[in-house]
C-alpha cells in the first residue's frame, strides 16, 4: 500500500444495508442513491453489491452517472433525478428513467419519445411540497394528467417528493406537513391517472426519523455510506470510506522555521513534521489548515499546519512515533467524517463527494 488511498469497505457497506432494511417494513423498496461517485467513494463497485444484496432501484443525480452503471453491467432500475434534455438521448438508449420535474421537462421527453416510436417509456414524476428546487406543484396535477391521458407514450412509475429537514426535529411541523401534502396530491393523482405507480418521499434521516413516510419506498443516500445524521444513528452505522496517506518526508525544524507558503506556521521550539501527498485539490479544504484540522498517526492526533498546499499538507508530528512511509489517516476508523466536517462547519456529504478522483479508491471486498 502506497501513497494517499481511499479505501471502500464493501463489509461496512453491507451492514449499512442490513441496518438501514432493518428500519423499513418488508414489502418497502429502497433505492440506493449513488450519485456523485457513491458519495465520493466508487459508484460502481458500491452498485454492483447493492445490488447482490437485492436493492430495488438506484437514483443518480445525472444522466452521466447512470450510464456509467450501466456500461459497468447494473442491471436494477435507475432514476436519474434531474435529468436534462441534452441527456435524453443517453437516458433512453442506457434504459435510464427520467425525474420529470417541470412542464418543459415533461413536454420535451414526451416529444422525444415520440419521435422515437417508443411507449409506456417509464418515468417518475417529483412534486415541489417545500424544498422549492425541483418539482410540479400540487395546482398542476390537471394540467400533467392530460398529457398522460392524451397519449400513452409515458408510464408513471413513481410519484415523488423530497423533504426539507429529515433531520432537523425542531422542523418536525413543517415534516409532517410536507409528507401530509404528499398523501393527499399522490392520491389526487392516481385517480385521475387510473393506475398506481410506488410513492416515495424520505432519505435517510426520513427513514429514522418519519416511519409514515415510509410509504412504498425510500431512498437511502448517506445512512448506506455510514453516517446516519445524529452521533446515535452513525454508531449504529460503518464508514464505507477511509481516507488514508502516508508519510512523504519528515523534517526536523528548529525554533523560528517557518512551514509552508506565506510562512503560515513557525515553530516555536524544536519539532518534527511530516509532509503528506494530498492537499486542497484533493478535497483537503484550505480551511482546515492553521491547526483547523488534524490528522491520526499511530494512534495520535497531529494537526494540520501553516496553509494547506494544492497537492501537500504538512502536519505537526512532534513526539509522534513515526517514519517517513508511515500510515497516516484523514478518517475512517480513528474519526469519522462528520466530525472531520465539523471543524470547517461542513457535514459528512461535502467532506465525502470532495474526495478528488486524483485519489486511488482501493475497493475491501472482506
Ligand atoms: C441525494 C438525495 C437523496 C439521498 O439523501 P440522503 O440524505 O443521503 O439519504 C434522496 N433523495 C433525493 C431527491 C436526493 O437528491
Amino acid at each position: 500500500m502506497t501513497g494517499t488511498r481511499l479505501e471502500i469497505d464493501l463489509n461496512a457497506l453491507r451492514h449499512n444495508y442490513a441496518y438501514m432494511r432493518s428500519k423499513i417494513a418488508r414489502g418497502v423498496k429502497m433505492m440506493g442513491v449513488v450519485k456523485a461517485f457513491g458519495y465520493g467513494s466508487e459508484a460502481v463497485a458500491v452498485a454492483l453489491e447493492l445490488e447482490t444484496l437485492g436493492i430495488d432501484y438506484f437514483a443518480v443525480a445525472y444522466a452521466p452517472e447512470g450510464v456509467v452503471l450501466r456500461d459497468a453491467g447494473v442491471q436494477t432500475p435507475i432514476l436519474v433525478l434531474h435529468p436534462q434534455p441534452d441527456n435524453f438521448e443517453a437516458i433512453v438508449s442506457h434504459h435510464l428513467e427520467p425525474s420529470l420535474y417541470s412542464h418543459r421537462v415533461l413536454s420535451i421527453f414526451s416529444e422525444f419519445i415520440k419521435e422515437k416510436k417508443l411507449s409506456n417509456y417509464p418515468v417518475h414524476l417529483k412534486f415541489n411540497t417545500g424544498l422549492n428546487r425541483l418539482g410540479f406543484l400540487a395546482s398542476d396535477i390537471e394540467v400533467v394528467l392530460d398529457r398522460f391521458r392524451e397519449s400513452a407514450l409515458l408510464k408513471v412509475q413513481s410519484i415523488f417528493s423530497h423533504l426539507v429537514a429529515s433531520e432537523d426535529l425542531t422542523e418536525k411541523d413543517f415534516t409532517r406537513q410536507q409528507i401530509s401534502d404528499f398523501k393527499l396530491l399522490s392520491k389526487q393523482f392516481i385517480s385521475g391517472l387510473g393506475y398506481v405507480p410506488f410513492l416515495h418521499e424520505t432519505n435517510t434521516s426520513g427513514v429514522i426519523n418519519y416511519p409514515e413516510a415510509h410509504f412504498d419506498c425510500v431512498r437511502v443516500g448517506i445512512g448506506l455510506y455510514g453516517y446516519g445524521n445524529t452521533p446515535e444513528e452513525t454508531n449504529n452505522l460503518q464508514p464505507v470510506a477511509r481516507l488514508k496517506s502516508v508519510i512523504s518526508q519528515l523534517h526536523h525544524l528548529e525554533s523560528g522555521e517557518s512551514v509552508g507558503y506565506n510562512r503560515a506556521f513557525v515553530a516555536e521550539g524544536n519539532i518534527v513534521t511530516a509532509t503528506l501527498p494530498i492537499g486542497h485539490a484533493d478535497g483537503i479544504s484550505r480551511a482546515l489548515g492553521n491547526s483547523v484540522g488534524c490528522v491520526t498517526i499511530s494512534g495520535k492526533t497531529a494537526p494540520i499546519i501553516g496553509n494547506v498546499c494544492m497537492d501537500m499538507l504538512m502536519v505537526d508530528v512532534t513526539g509522534i512515533e513515526c517514519q517517513e512511509g508511515s500510515e497516516v489517516e484523514f478518517f475512517g476508523t480513528s474519526s469519522n467524517a462528520e466530525t472531520f466536517a465539523q471543524k470547517t462547519n461542513s457535514i459528512s456529504y461535502e467532506v465525502l463527494t470532495s474526495i478528488g478522483q486524483r485519489i486511488r479508491r482501493y475497493v475491501i471486498e472482506l
